[in-house]
């Protein structure tokens, strides 16, 4: 009986185990995941924290599932060496474990810059759920937060904290909000928007210090301002947790490296999630685990061999009653790129389309959900759209009839 093992029991470790119990019936298959639930919903983390979901509702699968899908899952099992000529793991308690195939689905944790201040009492990351556990009960005792980070996960962040009734400042480095899904005109667009609704904002600035003596009482800028806040959350992007691979000699940049069928350079060992990298990509989101997950464990268990063609970064937010959706490379800024946008104040909508070589390859949509399916369509089609550059964004267009080939 073949014995396959994944280390991490998030999204891809867990979309890993129910791949290879269904194309391997008869083969044993554990997932050892250190922390002390099973796989839960990190995108649902922002509505625990918001307190309008209780953490039962965070669980993807009930505790039984995996028992009935003859999965062994061991939570509170930390990983701590691999051997790969041998074929074992250690795990922290000693006991030594064999593999024929092993996943490394390890995922990544929070990035905390080096300032001084960052270990004083108050201080959070939002990565798992008890981050979020104790970030809720230092709400409860807080008054103001600063959030140190205006990307996705902080503008979600900033949001379920004004939810709890505190003031919220949100510090972005660079000079706009969302830089990796928005261009200066969207972000300025959007952060309009969200600062009628209550939130502040300070952008182009660099965080020096969190300040205070036995707790945190805020944080001071470089160029001397100081931010009151008794939360102060950093949510300044991620970094892949490598730290098992680089230690049994596997392949490591900013993630593990991993080839399109998501095999390590070691010989048996894939991975796949926030913790491998492709291209040179650390993805950092669910559909590419998701996808990397379904990939990994087919050539794992030596079905029809499967590669991984990359996906489509997309991202969405919803927040405040706003849809922002930022879609493939929609903040390129070459010269020789046709841009097209639409800003409608009046129905808060702003919409903006890039093309290179008559090829769509990103778009942003603010408060227009409509066409986000057949933009994305249009995308992936690598289609020329040189004839319609001018009307892809027009309401009277038939976006819908062209993206059929009519
Ligand atoms: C608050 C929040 C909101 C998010 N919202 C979105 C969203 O809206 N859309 C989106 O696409 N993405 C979102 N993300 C990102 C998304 O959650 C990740 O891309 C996804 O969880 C990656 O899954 P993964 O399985 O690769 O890693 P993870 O979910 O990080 O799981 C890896 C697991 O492995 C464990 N582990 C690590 N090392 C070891 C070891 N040595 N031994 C045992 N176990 C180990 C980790 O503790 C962890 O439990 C969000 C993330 C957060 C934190």
């Amino acid at each position: 009986m073949i014995r396959y093992v994944i280390v991490g029991g998030g999204v891809a470790g867990t979309t890993a185990a129910q791949n290879l119990r269904r194309l391997d019936p008869s083969a044993a298959v554990a997932i050892l995941g250190d922390e002390p639930y099973p796989y839960y919903y990190r995108p649902k983390l922002w509505e625990f924290l918001a307190g309008t979901l209780e953490q039962s509702a965070l669980l993807y699968r009930p505790p039984d599932w995996y028992a009935s899908q003859k999965i062994d899952l061991r939570i509170n099992t930390a990983v701590t060496a691999i051997q790969p000529k041998e074929h074992t793991l250690t795990l922290a308690s000693g006991e030594a474990l064999a593999y024929d195939r092993l996943l490394l689905a390890t995922g990544a944790c929070c990035f905390m810059p080096g300032v001084p201040g960052v270990h004083l009492p108050g201080v959070h990351v939002l990565r798992t759920l008890d981050d979020a556990a104790a970030m809720r009960a230092q709400a409860a005792r807080s008054r103001r937060a600063v959030v140190i980070g205006g990307g996705l996960l902080g503008l979600e962040t900033a949001n379920a904290l004004c939810a709890l009734n505190l003031e919220v400042t949100v510090v972005e480095i660079v000079p706009h909000l969302l830089p990796r899904q928005l261009d200066r005109e969207g972000a300025q667009f959007l952060q309009t928007r969200l600062e009628s609704m209550g939130l502040r904002f300070i952008t182009g600035a660099r965080t020096a210090a969190v300040t205070g003596e036995s707790a945190a009482t805020g944080i001071r800028l470089e160029d001397g301002r100081e931010v009151p806040g008794e939360l102060i959350l950093f949510s300044a992007g991620i970094v892949p947790n490598v730290d098992l691979a680089r230690g049994a000699g596997i392949g490591v940049n900013k993630g593990i490296l991993a080839g399109p069928s998501m095999q390590t350079g070691t010989e048996d060992i894939f991975a796949a999630g926030d913790a491998a990298e492709i291209e040179g990509r650390v993805y950092g989101l669910v559909i590419p685990a998701i996808e990397q997950a379904r990939v990994a464990s087919q050539n794992m268990a030596g079905a029809a061999p499967g590669v991984y063609p990359g996906t489509l970064p997309s991202a969405t937010l919803k927040l405040m009653g706003m849809d922002l959706t930022s879609l493939g490379e929609a903040t390129a800024e070459e010269a020789a790129l046709t841009i097209r946008r639409v800003v409608d104040a009046k129905a808060q909508c702003y919409k903006k389309v890039v093309v290179r070589d008559g090829v769509l390859i990103g778009a942003i949509l603010l408060n227009e959900t409509e066409t986000v399916p057949l933009l994305k369509q249009l995308i992936a089609s690598k289609r020329d759209v040189s004839q319609v550059v001018d009307r892809l964004l027009d309401v009277t267009f038939d976006l819908k009839g062209f993206v059929a080939g009519k």
